[in-house]
């Protein structure tokens, strides 16, 4: 039996060479692969029955050669915060996560580009877990068809939509899967199609200096870096892919990033672990190494997961260091954990797939909260 072709993923000219290589519908070829990419990517079709606009003979012979299959639910958890986890099983079972996250004024997915990463970075959970394999161009894609299924987006006019942002912080270093993001990117980017162009697409790297001018260029979408130190011993232990490309090759990239201006600023993600990272003196070694890059920084509280030997930093500690940064002129929004209660926050994301594996619970995690007098106003993710 041969395998059925999945067209998730494909675009207009990647459907049309798939129609021409299995022989169908030669007259008005490029008008058959139009209608099926504005129904998958505009009408949300799952299967050839809900491409209406071909006739119904040709959807018969198109589903013996073809589908639009998506990623499997295996399953869907919600915050009491109203973030919602899936948990997703590609064709071949590997098993990825996707987070939303409703905001006041917007919404954001989370997704993942590969299952499972390579870079080890030492306070994070999916680092621990071995690279498994790079997705797909429609398995990245894919998580927003899905996330859009649930959300009952399809068909929503523009004002009314619950999803409008994308940030590449899920599992995975998406540099490292550089061909297959970037083709993901432009096609959901698509105005014709997706229409989520790159100001509402974030993507995240742990400074892979090579592919950043690349993404920028070919790509143009925003860059968050996740710094998380000021020098290098410190961070060759925290993100071990600084002894390979150290701070100064980052921050030279970053100055180098096409399109920076004060308005198209790069993120700095810096994570706040107790007595590690968290002093005065590296808040203003921040600001020293940040000069002349257009930037803002991202202060996440760290997220513990079970076996890991950080601790998030008190609460007065991350304000400090914020009020700190806000004085030097850094926005600095520290970013309100959000789907804890559920794993579904930064650095979380290995937990469910391991916990589905094995069957089992994870251990209670104890989570520093901040008292409810300084809780800081929901702050945008980014
Ligand atoms: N590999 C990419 C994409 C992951 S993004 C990258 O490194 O940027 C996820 C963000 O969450 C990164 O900034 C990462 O450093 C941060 N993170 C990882 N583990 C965390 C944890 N336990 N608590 C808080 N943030 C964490």
């Amino acid at each position: 039996m041969t395998m059925k072709q999945n067209l998730t993923g494909l675009d207009k000219a990647g459907i049309r060479q798939a129609l021409t290589e299995y022989q169908i519908a030669d007259k008005g070829r490029a008008m058959r692969a139009e209608q099926i990419y504005r129904a998958l990517y505009i009408g949300g079709a799952v299967s050839f029955d809900d491409v209406t606009t071909l006739s119904k003979p040709l959807r018969g012979v198109l589903s013996e050669s073809f589908t639009l299959d998506r990623l499997k639910i295996v399953s869907e958890q919600k915050s009491v915060d109203g973030t919602i986890k899936w948990l997703l099983s590609t064709a071949d079972g590997n098993l990825i996560e996707t987070v939303y996250i409703p905001e006041v004024d917007r919404g954001t997915l989370c997704i993942s580009s590969q299952v499972g990463c390579v870079l080890n970075c030492t306070f994070c959970h999916t680092g621990t877990q071995k690279l498994v394999r790079n997705l797909t161009v429609g398995e990245i894609a894919g998580q927003i068809l899905l996330a859009k299924d649930r959300l009952e987006e399809w068909g929503k006019p523009s004002d009314k939509r619950l999803l409008t942002n994308i940030v590449l912080m899920g599992m995975g270093e998406p540099l490292y899967n550089y061909d297959n993001v970037r083709d993901a990117l432009l096609l959901i980017g698509d105005g014709d199609g997706l229409a989520l162009g790159k100001r509402r697409v974030t993507l995240s790297t742990a400074g892979i200096v090579p592919m950043m001018e690349k993404i920028g260029r070919e790509v143009g979408c925003a860059l968050a870096v996740s710094l998380h130190a000021v020098n290098d011993e410190l961070r060759d232990e925290l993100v071990p892919i600084n002894r390979k490309y150290p701070l100064k090759d980052l921050l030279n990239a970053c100055r180098n990033y096409p399109g920076l201006t004060n308005a198209r600023r790069i993120t700095f993600e810096y994570v706040m672990l107790k007595g590690v990272n968290d002093s005065l003196a590296e808040a203003k070694e921040l600001c020293r190494l940040l000069r002349g890059i257009p930037a803002k920084i991202n202060l996440i509280p760290f997220n513990p997961w079970p076996g890991t030997k950080y601790e998030c930093s008190d609460w007065e500690v991350i304000e400090r260091f914020a009020d700190y940064m806000n004085a030097a002129g850094y926005a600095s929004p520290i970013r309100t954990p959000r789907g804890r209660d559920i794993l579904a926050a930064c650095g979380q994301l290995k937990s469910a797939s391991e916990r589905v594996r094995k069957s089992a619970c994870a251990p209670a995690v104890k989570i520093p909260t901040p008292p409810p007098q300084t809780v800081p106003e929901p702050q945008p993710v980014l």
